[in-house]
């Protein structure tokens, strides 16, 4: 039954009549179980073509435009990896605008972390980067979390003036900008596309008003993440899905344990101490002596490491971590996971070549 079909991603009635009012989707695509209006099909493949061909220098150039407009600055980051899906530089561009931080994907971390407690933490990472946000808001674009709050927030903060959503590629600002064009499909203007001045890139323009809007801006991918190292193919194993479930592993010096074929952590001096790794749940953990290593990472079709795209990766770079007594600290692999850490001792990991590694305040 027609009336009954709606779009699966912002809710409209599914229509053939009138391309210019939500919901609409030619009668020859009607075919499908759960359609998506044009509209939202456009939407949804706008971020990976453009993407794709954005360059590092345009990339700055949009948020250096953006930085020169009296607007709210909707900033997503990804509180999986939250230092990974900052945007470099964006102090610098638009530390004088009204920022707006989202702290995306709060699903993947543990519920009974406190929301008050991870809100704390992000706000203090952000003063470490130099950003005074308005507010910050914790939010899943996947479980619609908070969206009223954030609706209401967006209405007080940009007093009337434009909005720009701003994050680098994965945050999940697709899925949120769609979400978004769900709560304002009431909206009579239709969704359109407007060229960044200075570049050949479209914006998605959604209307608010006659005299505003929201704007939907291009992300780029982190370099320095495990996600740009791995196959296409592999994302879903490495990108956690769901909430991280803690491992812990019992480790004595020179033990090694291996996050797949990805990652490698060498346990090189201390005493007996437990280390909780929180990864994808689709990442297998392997534990072996330090002895051994080698040996199982050249053998890992055998021995199940699971070796992940490895033929990409070209070379294993290795960082060196001391812990003094009391520490309790998270070693972070850049778009993998973490590893929380509460002894003295000495650490070594290896990761593919360009893949951050940092120690940090513990978020758990
Ligand atoms: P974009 O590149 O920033 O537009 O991000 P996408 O919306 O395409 O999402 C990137 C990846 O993150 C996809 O695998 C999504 O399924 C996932 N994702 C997006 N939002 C959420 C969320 O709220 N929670 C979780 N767990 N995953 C999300």
């Amino acid at each position: 039954e027609m009336s009954e079909l709606r779009c699966g991603g912002c809710g409209a009635v599914i229509q053939s009549e009138d391309k210019n009012k939500p919901g609409y989707l030619p009668e020859n695509a009607l075919n499908k179980d759960k359609p998506l209006c044009q509209r939202c099909f456009k939407l949804m493949h706008y971020h990976q073509k453009m993407e794709s061909h954005l360059s590092k220098e345009d990339f700055l150039k949009i948020i250096a435009s953006i930085g020169d407009k009296d607007c709210l600055v909707v900033y997503i980051v990804d509180l999986f990896d939250f230092n990974g899906s900052l945007i470099s530089g964006l102090t610098r561009h638009v530390g004088f605008n009204d920022i707006l931080v989202l702290g995306n994907k709060r699903d993947v971390l543990p519920k009974s972390l406190k929301d008050h407690r991870l809100n704390m933490w992000v706000r203090r990472q952000l003063k470490n980067e130099g950003i005074k946000p308005v507010d910050v808001i914790l939010t899943s674009g996947k479980k619609k979390l908070n969206f009223d709050e954030i609706f209401d927030a967006i209405e007080e903060y940009r007093k009337g003036r434009d909005v720009y959503v701003v994050g680098m590629t994965n945050v999940g600002k697709s899925t949120f900008i769609n979400a978004l064009l769900k709560h304002y499909s009431d909206v009579e203007q239709t969704i359109t596309t407007s060229e960044f001045p200075g570049t050949t890139l479209d914006l998605i323009r959604i209307p608010f008003d006659e005299k505003s809007a929201l704007y939907d801006s291009p992300g780029i991918m982190n370099e320095a993440q495990m996600t740009s190292h791995v196959a296409e193919k592999d994302l879903k194993t490495i990108v956690p899905q769901s909430e991280l479930r803690p491992m812990s592993f019992q480790l004595n010096a020179k033990q090694t344990l291996y996050m797949s074929g990805l990652a490698r952590m060498d346990y090189l001096e201390g005493e007996k101490a437990g280390f909780v790794c929180y990864f994808s749940r689709q990442l297998k953990i392997h534990r072996t002596k330090m002895a051994n290593a080698d040996a199982l990472f050249d053998n890992h079709k055998e021995l199940k490491l699971y070796p992940l795209s490895v033929d990409k990766i070209s070379q294993m770079k290795s960082y060196e971590f001391s812990f003094k007594k009391g520490d309790k600290k998270e070693v972070f692999i850049s778009g993998l996971g973490f590893i929380s850490v509460n002894t003295k001792g000495k650490l070594r990991i290896s990761v593919p070549e360009g893949v951050d590694v940092f120690v940090r305040e513990c978020l758990i």
